[in-house]
């Protein structure tokens, strides 16, 4: 060793690593120290260079140069951690606040705004929330005011009414005047001066420009929605002398159910750019106003046909009672309050039952048929009214009955004299008849008559014979209209009916129609009846069986019972009535003119007698027939009369 610190061990042998690379290594000194040993051998002399250093001093410099270090690097953390999480807090604080802010919005408080601080990224978050609630809350109030226009729309029948909450939320946009223009063929108009207007606005400036409503109606048909930001340019409108002028418009066509109904327009006095916003929100209110327009028709078009149909009804003559299906009274008209003296205003909801009294009004009440026959009502003060009922029906369903009456006492009374005169006429011509007819058979007794005054006498007494069955049949039906009381007896059915039978065979026999009898268990049952009457009532029925039935045919006289009743249904296979004369068969004089009865002569009045005595027993008689088939007449007689008779009405 050249150098070393230690003056012994200057001189000593070097005994380590020996070699041609250069080398850098750890090894123990001869003297069992640790030392860091360099090795680097030169080229071309036969010597090395090497450095020994003991360890310890190696790891004393390095620990010297690494405590400061240290120290420095630990300062730096603390330091880094204190700013660390006081950054963080403002961070948190912000975050927290945002979070806070959030949670507010999120229930609906969308009033405060969000301030911004800074322009970091929180910041810029807290910018976004701000964006964020504003547009929520535009869109909310936007929302609450088209609800606030439909709760109106839905509220309100008059028109003015439901437009009012519409053109209001128009002007929130800003503008000066909102308005609505129906066609005037929109809006229903009446006799009265009560006819709604077909123009509405609101704001500022609504009456100053209310003059360019048809001018902006006639664009907004042909155009669903007009958009005039800058009025100055476009010469589309005509604007008057002196008046004031928009400077920008937004029309919207009203339609529904694809009709054109009129323009909801709103204007402003200074020019103005329509954001989507603005836009779709008044397409929307025009859609409300569109339904409020219809709505409102649709009322008034009711409105204005219930208002006729009541004025109707309470014009007319004839008294109305209508009831819901309970039978309370619903309506009356003023001829009905009159009529049954109903002066009280609390009728309205009574049962009818409580309010009329008449007897045969209450029968049609009782009825279930939807359609009953009319009835006749007399009055003590001499009036006669024909009473009809019908149901009304909804979907099947019976929802009240409707009551008409109307006043035939003029009628009654024309008829009484009709049948006074002809009861008159009828009584007068019997005798001068009664003399025609004994002369005539006087006329060959007195002396000999030729061929031809033989024939011209048969057709007088034919003749004559003819005029004096009209008469007497004339006078019988003006006894029982009359209502002479009847003469009640109690007779087995069958006896009547043989009666007519033996009668009638021989017309029958001449005529070669078979005509037949069914005895039935009932046959024997006793009837009390005026047995003149029903016998002659059988004989029409039978005599007309036989009349109009061809030779070969068949007459059948069966007599049923049912309930209370006695039934006797003469039936034939004659030539048939149609429908149409079914219905008029039992009125007085109604002959049918068709081929097959013409060579048949008869006055039309023997049916007429049938209705007559059946009405008078409290019964009915009625038909089944086809024609060329044949016809079935029944006579519907009760077994038994009611102890005291009905007055006539
Ligand atoms: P008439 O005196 O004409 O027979 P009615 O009152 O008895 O008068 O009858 C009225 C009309 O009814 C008759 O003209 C006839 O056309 C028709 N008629 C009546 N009974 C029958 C019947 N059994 N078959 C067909 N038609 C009938």
């Amino acid at each position: 060793q050249l150098y070393h610190p230690d003056p012994n061990r200057v001189m000593t042998q070097y005994t380590g690593f020996r070699g041609t690379e250069t080398r850098f290594y750890e090894d123990n000194s001869s003297e069992g120290v640790r030392e860091f040993i360099y090795y680097r051998p030169t080229s071309g002399k036969s010597w090395s260079v090497i450095i020994t250093v003991p360890s310890q001093y190696a790891q004393q410099q390095a620990i010297n140069i690494a405590i400061p270090l240290l120290g420095m690097i630990t300062l730096l953390a603390v330091a880094a951690i204190f700013i660390f999480r006081f950054g963080l807090i403002a961070i948190t604080f912000s975050l927290k606040n945002l979070a806070l802010e959030a949670d507010r919005m999120s229930q609906g408080h969308l009033d405060t705004p969000l301030l911004s601080y800074g322009e970091d990224e929180v910041g810029q978050l807290r910018r976004a929330f701000e964006k964020m609630r504003a547009s929520l809350k535009s869109r909310l109030d936007e929302l609450n005011r088209l609800l606030v226009v439909s709760q109106g729309i839905a509220s309100a029948l008059e028109i003015e009414d439901s437009l009012k909450p519409v053109l209001e939320a128009a002007l929130v946009t800003g503008a000066s005047s909102a308005r609505v223009y129906l066609l005037p063929s929109i809006v229903p108009s009446v006799e009265n001066d009560n006819s709604p207007t077909n123009c509405y606005g609101a704001g500022s400036l609504e009456d100053e420009y209310a003059y360019l409503d048809e001018q902006v109606v006639a664009l907004a048909e042909q155009q669903e929605v007009v958009k005039l930001t800058n009025i100055t340019r476009p010469r589309i409108f005509s604007f008057a002398e002196n008046a004031v002028r928009p400077q920008a418009i937004m029309a919207v066509a009203l339609r529904h159910e694809n009709q054109f109904y009129g323009t909801l327009w709103i204007a402003y006095d200074s020019p103005h750019q329509f954001t989507d916003e603005e836009s779709r929100y008044i397409i929307t209110l025009a859609g409300q106003a569109a339904l409020a327009a219809a709505n409102a028709r649709l009322y008034l078009t009711s409105e204005f046909g219930r208002q006729r149909l009541e004025t109707i009804l309470t014009s007319t003559p004839d008294p109305v009672l209508v009831t819901d299906q309970n039978d309370n009274l619903i309506l009356t008209n003023p001829a009905a309050q009159k009529v049954f003296k109903l002066r009280d205003e609390g009728i309205i909801g009574k049962n009818i039952a409580d309010v009329v009294s008449q007897e045969e009004l209450l029968v049609l009440l009782s009825s279930v048929d939807s359609h009953q026959e009319p009835r006749e009502l007399s009055f003590q003060n001499g009036n006669t009214y024909l009473a009809t009922a019908s149901t009304i029906q909804s979907e099947g369903s019976r929802i009240g009955r409707v009551y008409v009456l109307r006043d035939v006492t003029s009628f009654k009374q024309l008829d009484a004299l009709k049948s006074e005169f002809v009861s008159t006429v009828s009584h007068d011509l019997r005798s001068p008849l009664a003399l025609i007819q004994g002369y005539t058979s006087m006329l060959k007794m007195v002396g000999e008559l030729n061929d031809q005054q033989s024939s011209y006498l048969e057709k007088i007494s034919s003749e004559t014979e003819k005029i004096s069955h009209l008469v007497k049949n004339l006078l019988d039906l003006g006894r029982i209209e009359a209502g002479v009381g009847l003469q009640l007896e109690k007779k087995p059915i069958q006896d009547v009916v043989h009666h007519v039978v033996s009668a009638l065979q021989v017309q029958a026999d001449q005529k070669r129609v078979q005509l037949d009898l069914e005895i039935t268990q009932t046959s024997s049952k006793n009837v009390e009846a005026d047995q003149a009457l029903i016998e002659q009532a059988i004989y029409n029925l039978v005599e007309n069986a036989i009349k109009y039935t061809d030779s070969g045919g068949e007459v059948k006289i069966i007599i049923r019972s049912e309930d209370e009743n006695v039934i006797y249904a003469v039936q034939d296979n004659g030539i048939g009535i149609s429908p149409a004369d079914q219905q008029n068969l039992f009125e007085k004089f109604y002959r049918i003119s068709s081929k097959g009865n013409q060579e048949e002569r008869g006055s039309g009045l023997g049916l007429a007698i049938v209705k007559s005595i059946a009405e008078r027993h409290g019964g009915d008689v009625h038909v089944e027939s086809q024609l060329g088939v044949g016809s079935t007449f029944y006579l519907v007689i009760p077994m038994k009369q009611a102890k005291s008779e009905t007055p006539p009405y």
